[in-house]
């Protein structure tokens, strides 16, 4: 069996994360028994000059044409240049539920034990539809949230299907209905009209700042969660600092018969090149991307060499390192190869 996957490296530490991440994925692939191939194109500022655009069309052709992608961060200019090259693939390929799991890794310092949550952000509207204009330049700008009854629908039928095939239990819908009374109004609305269909699993609301601050104090009492777009990445963040960081949460873009896979994290420019970040939340995109592909057991394989790594401590970089100076912390390539070991 072989799968040929899109692979965008990214900018910033994303090429360093992503190479680990492949190495990860080939040596579970040769032991299982399958082959991943690799089509490797370039997004970003890099392809600026050359292509006219951050986001060229063959590298969307190529998700389309592979039905699966696996990407690094991308930095997005602040307050000026080119569009979220992140924000335009879920967009353009329609990739509308962002699911990133926040589980506990045993051995990663964090606030709590035993969190296992699921976070499904609406991923193609809300004000990241990035409609924006000044009304008196210099003085006053406007964004224009957009909230639909189709995109609302289909990303908690998601969650809620997710939370079946998944042995879920609750799906908690994060809104702000009580001030945003039109917008996340409906999408408070369609949220409770879809979980009527399905009676076996719980349903509830909170609003979005109480949701953080619940979040911080009783964790365990949620499970899947669903929200708009701005507020989904705003709180996946949150639940990801509850884990340990943003260097071991894996997400991924999920549309009706394509994903592409990456972290939550962005592209730490600071860190470009040295060789010392965490690759384990590209590493366990990847785990999510093979369990999309159906190879389920080498998906289980790598999350469990992942966490003997990290509960061993010795091979893992500095932010899973009592403190950010530890002169034993091991680079990023050092932990893929402690990981490829434990496979
Ligand atoms: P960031 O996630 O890149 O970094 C924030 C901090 O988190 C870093 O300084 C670092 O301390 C820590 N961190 C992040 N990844 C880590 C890792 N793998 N291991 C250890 N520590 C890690 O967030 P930012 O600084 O807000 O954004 C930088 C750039 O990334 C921006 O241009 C932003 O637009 C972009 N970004 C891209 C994506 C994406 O490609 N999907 C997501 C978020 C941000």
């Amino acid at each position: 069996m072989s799968y040929t996957v899109t692979l965008i490296p990214g900018d910033g530490i994303g090429p360093e994360v992503t190479r680990a991440m492949q190495r990860v994925v080939e040596a579970v692939a040769a032991l299982s028994g399958f082959e991943v191939e690799w089509e490797v194109h370039q997004a970003g500022q890099a392809v600026v000059e050359r292509y006219g655009t951050a986001l060229p069309d063959h590298v969307l052709e190529s998700i389309r044409r592979n039905k699966v992608g696996i990407k690094g961060p991308i930095t997005t200019p602040v307050g000026r240049g080119f569009r979220s090259v992140n924000v335009a693939i879920r967009k353009e390929l329609d990739l509308y539920a962002n699911l990133r799991p926040v589980k506990t890794i045993p051995g990663v310092r964090a606030r709590y034990d035993q969190i296992d949550l699921v976070i499904v952000r609406e991923n193609t509207e809300g004000l990241y539809a990035g409609i924006e204009h000044e009304v008196i330049p210099g003085q006053a700008a406007e964004a224009t949230r957009i909230i639909t009854r189709r995109a609302s629908d289909r990303v908690v039928r998601f969650a809620f299907e997710y939370a079946k095939a998944n042995g879920r239990k609750l799906v908690t819908a994060v809104h702000k209905a009580n001030i945003l009374k039109l917008t996340d109004g409906l999408f408070l609305r369609v949220a409770q009209e879809v979980a009527a269909d399905y009676p076996q699993i719980a349903f509830n609301d909170r609003i979005v700042d109480n949701l953080c601050m619940q979040l911080v104090l009783r964790p365990h009492e949620y499970d899947v969660l669903v929200l708009p777009n701005l507020f989904g990445d705003i709180v996946s963040d949150l639940c990801a600092g509850l884990v340990g960081g943003l260097g071991v949460t894996p997400g991924a873009n999920m549309g009706d018969d394509m994903a592409v896979f990456e972290p939550v994290h962005g592209s730490a420019p600071k860190y470009t090149g040295q060789n010392r970040v965490n690759p384990t939340a590209t590493i366990r995109s990847g785990a999510l991307m093979l369990r999309f592909l159906g190879e389920v057991a080498a998906a289980d394989r790598i999350e469990r060499a992942v966490a003997r790594v990290i509960a061993e401590g010795k091979h893992v970089t500095y932010d899973l390192k009592p403190t950010r100076i530890d002169p034993t912390a091991v680079g990023t390539q050092e932990m893929a190869d402690a990981i490829i070991r434990e496979l």
